[in-house]
């Protein structure tokens, strides 16, 4: 089920999907009956529990979802050691450091991964649920009708539901993949050796993440995209910087390319792309579709329900009710904010609104998100064009990372922070960071942005020197800078000249 079977991934799997575990006997009706326990599914299920109701969770994979078993922790951990290897690289070229002679053990990197994922797994094991006193369901969940999940044979009847299914890699359909294979984030974490070429299908945040990292380990890397820029949420300046830095590392980009169809020749697999000379063959030995999500709505039989979906997930309102009254949703699975962090403020949301009758709203989260490439790209809140289509006029400042002291000093001088804040005012409406740790710095914003601090307070607050974020800092000021009017600057000059 989990390769290699080595001995972490036995202990993974002992947590997350243990091979003789014996579903219970379902209860006579459930408070709340929870489909799927990715992060969404188990913040619900621990916090309904821990409040005193009947719970059932149903998982047909492996608890912890993806974000525990094939996203951010197995991404992290391997971008953690890409780092490494890539400051052991150019310690002697950036800081006189010593050479790096020996090669690297990507194995090792592999092994690390494995065991971190499997120390970080009692969180969200079978075992650690059943303390809690939820009755845990090993197997595929689909709806019974309005107020009945069945799983197994068996018929949980519920009071509520939760549907919390998330998503999976979105496989476009081009001509030879299937027959070519190909790796997606559900497999390429089971890799114990390098591929010498790899070729990535996609330069959305996956995409890059994995792809930069790769090359940090030595793959020759190509990345293929439709868009006319990587990370096409982002702002195409920011997306620049980290698209240089990739390079940098090696990644080549082929920018607005459509793949014809791909091919298996040998060991070698081919992506054929339209070229000058009709068509282009790019050559790797490995394929990662990075192309997008897709929900999970198929098999849960959500019309005997009378649960309306699309093709973006499953329907819900700001309140993340579904079109059936008892029936509710959180995660990837219904929110464009496909991030862990968000499952599990949603999963919040879904308790207090389904068990407690709350009116807690989705769209009155302020939602952060990072892109750990190297520098990471953070973001919160509105870009430029949002603030347009809402009709709100956002003055907008942009600070360059070389003018923070301690960005020079770590050699880590790319990216900029761009903060939009509404026009005559200090109220910030959202920000992008680009440095070397801003998913660490971002939190800062959305901090003033939940708790309505404007520019003003956070120029009021003095940071340690020397800090990356005194970067926001910086922000301020320029921006009380801009409040000086020329009348303003001609009323100073005056008073100044008064005393001499
Ligand atoms: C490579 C990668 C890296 C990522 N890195 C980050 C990151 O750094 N930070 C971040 O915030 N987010 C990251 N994400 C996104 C994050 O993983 C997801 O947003 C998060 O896992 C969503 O949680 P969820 O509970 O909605 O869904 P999931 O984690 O997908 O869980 C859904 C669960 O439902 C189960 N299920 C589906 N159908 C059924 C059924 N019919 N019956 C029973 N069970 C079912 C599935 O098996 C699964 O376990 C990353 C994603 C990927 C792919």
């Amino acid at each position: 089920m989990l390769n290699p079977p080595d001995e972490h991934n036995r202990r993974l799997l002992e947590n997350v999907h243990p091979p003789g575990w014996v579903n219970p006997e379902p209860k006579d009706r459930y408070h709340l009956v929870v489909i799927g326990a990715g992060t969404a599914g188990l913040v619900t299920a621990a916090a309904a529990a821990g409040l005193g109701a009947r719970v059932a969770l149903v998982e047909r994979h492996l608890m912890g979802g993806d974000c525990l078993n094939v996203g951010c922790v197995p991404s992290k951990a391997i971008i953690r050691a890409a780092r490494a290897w890539y400051e052991a690289r150019e310690s002697r070229r950036l800081f006189g450091g010593p050479p790096a002679v020996e090669p690297g053990d990507f194995g090792a990197v592999m092994e690390r991964m494995r065991r971190i994922r499997a120390d970080l797994s009692p969180v969200d094991s079978v075992h650690r649920f059943r303390e809690l006193g939820v009755d845990v369901f090993l197997g595929d969940g689909r709806f019974a009708g309005p107020s009945a999940v069945e799983i197994g044979g068996k018929r949980l009847e519920f009071r509520r539901a939760v549907i919390a299914t998330g998503g999976r890699p979105d496989v476009p359909e081009i001509p030879g993949l299937g027959t070519a294979g190909y790796l997606t984030n559900e497999t390429i974490f089971s890799l114990t050796a390098l591929p010498p070429r790899l070729l990535v299908i996609g330069a959305g945040p996956v995409g890059c993440e994995l792809a930069q990292a790769f090359a940090r380990f030595g793959s020759q890397v190509t990345v293929i995209d439709r868009g006319e820029h990587a990370l096409p949420r982002e702002d195409a300046d920011a997306a620049g910087v980290v698209e240089r830095a990739m390079e940098r590392d090696g990644v080549v980009f082929l920018r607005r390319a459509s793949v014809i169809r791909v091919e298996r020749s040998g060991g070698e697999r081919l992506i054929v792309l339209p070229g000058a000379n009709g068509e282009e063959p790019v050559r790797g030995d490995e394929i990662l579709v990075a192309a997008g999500r897709v929900p999970n709505v198929e098999g849960l039989n959500l019309e005997a329900a009378g649960i309306g979906y699309d093709r973006t997930g499953v329907q819900v309102n700001d309140r993340l009710r579904t079109t059936t009254r008892r029936v509710y949703a959180a995660g990837d699975v219904c929110s464009r904010f496909q991030f862990t962090h968000a499952a599990d403020a949603l999963a919040r949301i879904v308790v207090q609104n389904a068990l407690f009758y709350g009116q807690a709203r989705a769209s009155r989260l302020i939602i952060p998100w990072t892109t750990y490439t190297s520098p990471e790209v953070a973001h919160v809140g509105m870009y430029e064009k949002d603030a347009g289509a809402a009709g709100l006029q956002v003055d907008t400042l942009t600070i360059p990372m070389h003018q923070v002291d301690r960005a020079v000093l770590d050699g880590e001088t790319e990216g900029f922070l761009r903060l939009h804040f509404k026009k005559g005012s200090d109220r910030i409406l959202g920000a992008t960071l680009i440095a070397e740790h801003a998913g660490e710095m971002i939190s800062e914003i959305s901090l003033a942005m939940t708790a309505g601090l404007g520019l003003g307070r956070i120029g009021a607050t003095i940071y340690p020197y020397p800090t990356q974020a005194e970067v926001f800092r910086k922000a301020a000021d320029a921006w009380r800078r801009k409040k000086l009017t020329p009348i303003v600057k001609r009323m100073l000059k005056a008073f100044f000249n008064s005393f001499m």
